[in-house]
């Protein structure tokens, strides 16, 4: 097998040969298809998140098809189509697995961050955290759902069910949740960078009735906002742009300090939370739900071995929605 691997933090993947790797009991072994790219392979990559694998094959945005199963897996066969989301395996005895909430497991292991993942010809998953994808949609506009849509997905849903929301970066993960939130009836608001008029105009035919810079009011106060860009310099202008009681959600795993506000911003009842991970009933739901959305997923394709000049666009917020590796 061949793979993008990340030798030391903060170095570019180099594209290496590799033994062959075959699956262990209750692992399965993929041939990849399609891996998307997100922000947070840029924080793996920057070093940002504590104790990674190293070395270690990015990403966790993967699609591909199952070519050899291991010993005790029920449920998938041979030449299958699956996911392999960021969660890739959980402990399933601490507390937080017990009361169903595994994406804050004790001891979890993350695809493409502490377990290799999908820059890669192939891959071993643990089979229990695998999606079956069946055959409808391209490999390479299933990839982003992954995490872009699933932790989406997720957001929405702690976000809770106002009609009016605002999202803050209008990358891999907005325009999906943009589509996602348009289906569900309610109204969206679009933050992008200041001035990025290119932007604002894509989130417009998405659905979003405004859009507008970071620095911007919007129009009326919104029920939630959720924040996938990774400044924490927006916390304070989100909670200004809610409404009584309502929420900011803080989608990324990583984020630039909060700088001090005032506490009115807060009062009366406005919530600050995050989102942390999935669960993998997160992703039997959304994925379920996935064909009667009717989905744009914007993708821009890289060969795998370019994955270096796609992180470094996707940086420079050089494309438009995700972008996808294709081996
Ligand atoms: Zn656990
Ligand atoms: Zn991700």
């Amino acid at each position: 097998m061949k793979a993008m691997v990340l030798s030391r933090a903060k170095s570019p993947l180099v594209w290496t040969v590799l033994p062959d790797r075959h699956p262990g009991p209750g692992q399965i072994r993929v041939k990849v298809l399609a891996c998307g790219v997100c922000r947070t392979d840029l924080h793996v990559l920057d070093g940002e998140l504590p104790d990674p694998k190293s070395p270690i094959i990015p990403g966790h945005e993967i699609v591909g098809r199952i070519d050899e199963i291991g010993e005790g897996v029920t449920g998938l066969a041979l030449a299958d189509r699956v996911g392999i989301p960021w969660l890739g395996h959980t402990c399933g005895v601490c507390p937080y697995c017990e009361a169903q909430r595994e994406n804050l497991c004790d001891a979890p292991l993350f695809t493409g961050y502490t377990r290799d993942g999908g820059f890669a010809t192939a891959t071993i998953a643990d089979a229990r955290f695998a999606f079956p994808l069946g055959e409808s949609g391209t490999d390479v506009s299933l990839a982003p759902l992954l995490c872009a849509g699933l932790i989406g997905w997720r957001s929405l849903a702690i976000a809770g069910d106002g009609r009016t929301i605002g999202l803050y970066g209008f990358g891999a993960a907005g325009h999906i949740v943009a589509q996602v939130a348009r289906w569900q009836g309610r109204r969206v608001f679009a933050f992008t960078r200041p001035g990025d008029t290119a932007n604002q105009a894509f989130a417009k035919s998405l659905g979003a009735e405004w859009a507008g810079g970071s620095d911007e009011a919007p129009p009326e106060m919104l029920d939630a906002a959720i924040i996938y860009a990774t400044a924490g310099a927006l916390v304070p202008l989100a909670l200004k742009a809610v409404r009584k009681g309502g929420r900011v959600v803080c989608a990324g795993i990583h984020m630039s300090d909060i700088p001090r506000f005032p506490y009115d911003l807060l009062w009366e009842e406005r919530q600050l939370l995050s989102v942390a991970n999935l669960t993998r009933q997160d992703g039997i739901d959304f994925l379920a739900q996935v064909p009667a959305m009717d989905l744009r997923i914007k993708t821009t394709t890289y060969p795998m071995q370019e994955a270096n000049t796609a992180l470094a666009d996707l940086r420079a917020g050089r494309f438009e929605g995700a972008a996808v590796l294709v081996p």
